[in-house]
């Protein structure tokens, strides 16, 4: 199918951009980023927006800034590709490079996935485990957004009709995990989990359980709670994630498989969040 008609402008700034958006009268304006989700959205004709924004042209947004010793600010139109080379933070890397393949790698920006709200998505996963904060610009307004508040369902995320995300602002953790299963090499991952230890707080979320990342917050509390990270602790820990969730099945595998997938992948986490080692060592790029 062909997208069905829209108008195209090219934005130079981010104010320009969220103007554009704010003066559509029907509210239906979409900005484009990689194109790597929206485009299929458009084929499809499930997204009709009557304008697209331009946002690749705007300059400064493909940066990652170091702003602290222990945070970075993240361009949102960084591309998943960056994210792979950049060394400020392992997480980020490890976690990009298990987003589809090589092409949409090169396209597709953080600022896009987050924008995306896919629930099964690496980033958002990271973002919320992370404890990532969203600025975010609209016509008149500048504010930022936990990620945890960011997300809303499938989707579906917190911003205005008339906002844009600017860039994101990411602690370094200490110590982190991040382990995925897909069935094939490119796919979304049918769960992944990433655990990351902020100012001493380890926090652990789950993708392909709901409609968005979701924190196993009794799992957190075992490993905050106690001063080692014993195998037993992790094992108690992984059981205690598997036995909070309830997702639905589909042909992809069914509840009770994604359950077992949860405890073994939070298990698989932590044990790497313990250790510093990654857990796969296969070279995706
Ligand atoms: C075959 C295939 C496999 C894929 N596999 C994976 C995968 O395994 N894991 C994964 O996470 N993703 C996967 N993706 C999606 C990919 O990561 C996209 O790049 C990402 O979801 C969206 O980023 P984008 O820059 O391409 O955004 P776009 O497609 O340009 O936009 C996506 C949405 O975000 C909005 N948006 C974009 N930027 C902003 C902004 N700055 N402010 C506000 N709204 C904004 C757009 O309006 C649109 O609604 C896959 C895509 C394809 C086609």
């Amino acid at each position: 199918m062909k997208p069905a008609p829209f108008d195209y402008v090219v934005a130079a700034s981010p104010r320009e951009a969220v103007q554009y958006l704010a003066d559509v009268e029907d509210a239906s304006a979409k900005i484009i980023a990689g194109g790597q989700s929206l485009m299929p959205l458009l084929a499809l004709r499930l997204a009709r927006p009557s304008l697209l924004v331009d946002i690749n042209r705007i300059p400064g947004l493909e940066t990652i800034e170091r702003i602290s010793e222990t945070t970075i600010r993240i361009g949102t139109l960084v591309r998943h590709r960056m994210l792979c080379a950049q060394t400020n933070s392992p997480l980020l890397h490890e976690a990009a490079r298990w987003i589809g393949h090589s092409a949409i790698r090169t396209r597709g920006t953080i600022g896009g996935s987050l924008a995306h709200a896919d629930p099964a998505a690496e980033l958002p996963i990271v973002a919320v485990a992370a404890g990532m904060v969203i600025e975010v610009m609209g016509p008149s307004t500048q504010r930022t957004v936990d990620a945890q508040d960011f997300f809303i369902g499938t989707l579906e995320n917190s911003l205005a009709d008339d906002e844009m995300i600017v860039s994101v602002i990411s602690p370094l953790p200490e110590r982190w995990g991040f382990a995925e299963y897909a069935r094939r090499h490119g796919d979304f991952g049918l769960v992944t989990v990433a655990a990351a230890e902020v100012q001493g707080e380890v926090k652990i979320a789950v993708g392909g359980v709901g409609s968005k990342p979701v924190r196993m917050l009794e799992s957190e509390g075992l490993v905050n709670d106690s001063v080692t990270l014993s195998g037993q602790l992790i094992d108690q820990a992984a059981r205690a994630a598997a036995a909070s969730v309830e997702p639905n099945g589909d042909f992809h595998g069914s509840a009770r498989y994604r359950i077992g997938l949860v405890e073994e992948l939070v298990r698989r986490s932590l044990r790497q969040l313990g250790s510093g080692q990654a857990d796969s060592e296969v070279d995706w790029s």
